[in-house]
């Protein structure tokens, strides 16, 4: 099989390249139906407030159960959502169920449960979007102050009128922006100024070594002050172990997610640890 890589030169296609092809092809053709048939399913991953070490909310995160392929990551899949449009259904199913179980979650465990959301930026270009979300936050009586958008610093890079006015309504509403994986995208400045933000998400990569590598742990009480700096709050991703959770207590920073305190749980098993939660005990 041979393709064109760049004009006027062609390459031959390696037999593993040339199977991931396929399977890139076939996934993207099955997805079309995925939303329709009921494939899709959503994990909650919860955090905590690291003032009280109370639970504040959870995040949706996404899984295809292929009826073939078995459980698939959206890592492998969310992409190929956004090249062929896709994207929009899927990202419509995922508000959808999420501000459900949040409505759900609010009225039996925690009345202030906040639920996040992650959205990809072709999804905030739909100049439709911000409606369309106001429209299932009022089909489930759920107040904007329930609901966390995650963007990525991608983010940054445009700046169409529609993603303008998406997030004037979105804020009108009450609804908080946070930038997901802060610290991996074009960190520029300038776009948070542009776009005020109500949270910040580091991303893993940074906590990992905290608190025994010096520039790690320097860099992220720096990105806690200057959320605080900008009125954001703050949130450590990836947080597997006590130490990285009392290090980022300490140093102010507001909320952490991550396995330390719990995986991504299916809805019941959420249920079954919103009921049961201890607060995350931060003193040594
Ligand atoms: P993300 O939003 O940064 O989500 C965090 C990812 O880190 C999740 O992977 C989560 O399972 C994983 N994680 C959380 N805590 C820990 C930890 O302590 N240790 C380790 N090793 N990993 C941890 P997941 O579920 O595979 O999601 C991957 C990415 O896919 C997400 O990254 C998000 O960008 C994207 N995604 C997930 N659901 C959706 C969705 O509904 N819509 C869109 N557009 N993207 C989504
Ligand atoms: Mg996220
Ligand atoms: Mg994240
Ligand atoms: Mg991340």
């Amino acid at each position: 099989l041979l393709s064109r890589e760049s004009p006027g030169s062609w390459v031959r296609f390696h037999p593993d390249i040339n199977s991931n092809w396929r399977r890139r092809n076939r996934l993207q053709a099955d997805l079309r139906q995925a939303v329709a048939r009921g494939e899709l399913l959503l994990n909650y991953q919860p955090y905590v407030s690291l003032k009280s070490g109370k639970v504040a909310g959870a995040e949706a995160l996404v899984r295809w159960q292929h009826p073939e392929l078995g459980l698939i990551s959206p890592a492998d899949f969310i992409p190929l959502a956004e090249e062929s449009g896709v994207i929009h259904a899927l990202g419509e199913w995922v508000l959808q169920e999420g501000i459900r179980h949040a409505a759900q979650w609010r009225q039996q465990y925690l009345s202030n449960f906040v639920i996040s959301i992650n959205v990809s930026l072709l999804q905030l270009e739909d100049a439709r979007f911000a409606e369309v979300v106001a429209a299932i936050l009022a089909t489930y009586h759920l107040p904007g102050e329930a609901l966390e958008l995650e963007v990525t610093e991608g983010l940054a890079l445009r700046n169409t009128p529609a993603i303008d006015s998406n997030l004037q309504l979105l804020r009108a509403l009450g609804i908080a922006i946070a930038i997901d994986d802060f610290g991996t995208g074009y960190a520029s400045f300038s776009y948070l100024r542009r776009f005020p933000v109500e949270k910040l998400k580091i991303d893993k990569q940074f906590l990992d070594h905290v608190p025994e590598n010096e520039s790690s742990s320097n860099l992220v009480r720096m990105i806690v002050a200057m959320g605080h700096t900008l009125g954001a709050s703050v949130t450590g991703e990836g947080i597997e172990n006590i130490q990285q959770a009392r290090f980022l207590a300490r140093h102010g920073c507001d909320y952490a997610q991550g396995y330390l305190i719990s995986r991504p749980l299916a809805p019941n098993a959420l249920e079954q640890f919103l009921a049961a939660a201890r607060p995350l005990q931060l003193q040594p």
